[in-house]
């Protein structure tokens, strides 16, 4: 759904020009330092990119899915650790408290993270809870009108340099699997660390880390919601929105990266003409311009489902199931295209945009997970007689 069409274009045409004029000329940089500059993330606390998806109550753009979807395939035309600096509190950083936080909660928390005074981060993976993400080993047990963490999580974006973390822990001895799982808004402080970031494969300038706990003290009324033992479904909720968000973020960098390779195919002369008028590189650009134009359509009909109020469960895995891969072979037909330039990095960025976007296929679901997943939902859906 789009509310207001002038407003939306004028936002969509402002993160163009920004991306294009401020961060492509520091993508390099970025790169080389593993850090996003702080003048610059200023910048992007003053142009409100954190608070995209925040309600307008508290501060926010309050984006409809369909409009959140859109500025994100802009916002992400560019190296993946721009939008990844902002992407957690328009995502998985803030859409707990979004979905299920009290009021109380809400105006304490949602109105800064807008700001972009507070980064939010979503730490539910754990050394044994990766596909498996209900194995959850972090306890929080009960003390007083406080909770006490222990336990590690791995791989959380935006760990290094988080405020507030979306907490996933069990509440309840004993139990197994989804029950006895609460969510927690837990704000750094004495019992939580943060380990050094990891050197990665890509997206440099986009640090993680894993987060620890060691009696860590939480108060009671941090419990997102104020309800215990329901975390999990706090978490399918994020995701299926999340899902939506990152098939969209999937599809800005397969537009930036086929930009690129028509650019240089068209300059590029072998055998006295461009390389872009030889049929076997034209089936390539077409490839990717096919691709990334199913991945558009796709989210965008989802997103408008959601934005109906219409489950989309199903719809979001498959976007982000097929957009993460459409991007992957996207990045590696322009490789291609570009030839030895495309595997240098001191020549063009394509190298970068290709172990960059390799991480798409593994987080937030692996792409065999969303197989499963989808294969399960249209069996039940062919159980049921819905098809
Ligand atoms: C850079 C980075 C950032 C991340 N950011 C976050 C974050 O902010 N917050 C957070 O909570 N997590 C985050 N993650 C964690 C991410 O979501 C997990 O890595 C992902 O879910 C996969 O879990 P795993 O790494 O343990 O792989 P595993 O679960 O060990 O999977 C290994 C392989 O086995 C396959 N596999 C597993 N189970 C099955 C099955 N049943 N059927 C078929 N194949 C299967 C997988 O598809 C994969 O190919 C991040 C990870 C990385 C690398």
């Amino acid at each position: 759904m789009i509310r207001d069409p002038a407003r939306l274009d004028a936002l969509l045409a402002d993160t163009r020009s920004f991306v294009r004029g401020r961060w492509h000329p520091l993508e390099d940089q970025v790169d080389r330092t593993d850090e996003i500059p702080c003048a610059f993330v200023d910048e992007l606390r003053r142009k409100g990119f954190f608070g995209w998806s925040i309600p307008e109550a508290y501060g926010g753009l309050g984006l409809t899915a369909e409009e959140l979807v859109l500025c994100a395939m802009e916002l992400s035309q560019s190296s993946v650790a721009l939008r990844a600096r902002v992407g957690t509190n328009t995502g998985i950083g803030s859409e707990g408290l979004v979905a299920d936080g009290t009021e109380v909660q809400k105006a304490r928390w949602l109105p800064r993270m807008a700001r972009g005074e507070l980064t939010g981060c979503l730490a539910l993976t754990e050394p044994d809870a990766g596909s498996e993400a209900t194995n959850i080993q972090t306890t929080a047990r009960r003390d007083g009108d406080h909770y006490v963490l222990n336990g590690t999580k791995r791989f959380i974006t935006n760990a290094p340099v988080a405020d507030v973390f979306t907490v996933i822990a069990r509440t309840e001895e004993g139990t197994r699997g989804h029950a006895g799982l609460t969510a927690f808004l837990v704000e750094r402080g004495p019992g939580l660390r943060t380990g050094e970031p990891y050197r990665k494969m890509g997206q440099a300038g986009s640090p993680v880390s894993d987060v620890v706990f060691e009696d860590c003290r939480v108060p009671a009324n941090h419990v997102i919601g104020e309800k215990e033992g329901v975390g999990f479904q706090t978490v399918m909720k994020v995701l299926n929105k999340q899902r939506l968000h990152l098939a969209a973020l999937c599809t800005g960098p397969a537009i930036r990266m086929l930009d690129l390779a028509v650019a240089h195919t068209s300059k590029r002369e072998q055998f006295g003409q461009s390389v872009a008028s030889f049929q076997l590189v034209q089936a390539m650009i077409a490839d990717c311009r096919t691709e990334i134009f199913a991945a558009r359509s796709m989210i965008l009909e989802a997103a408008r489902a959601r934005d109906r109020g219409e489950d989309v469960a199903l719809t979001a895995s498959m976007c982000k199931y097929f957009a993460s891969e459409m991007c992957g072979r996207v990045a590696d037909r322009c490789v291609q295209m570009f030839g030895g330039s495309g595997y240098i990095a001191d020549f063009c960025p394509i190298e970068r945009y290709y172990r960059d976007v390799r991480l798409f296929r593994l987080y937030e679901g692996t792409s065999q997970i969303h197989q499963l997943n989808i294969a399960k939902l249209t069996l039940r859906e062919h159980e049921v007689g819905l098809r």
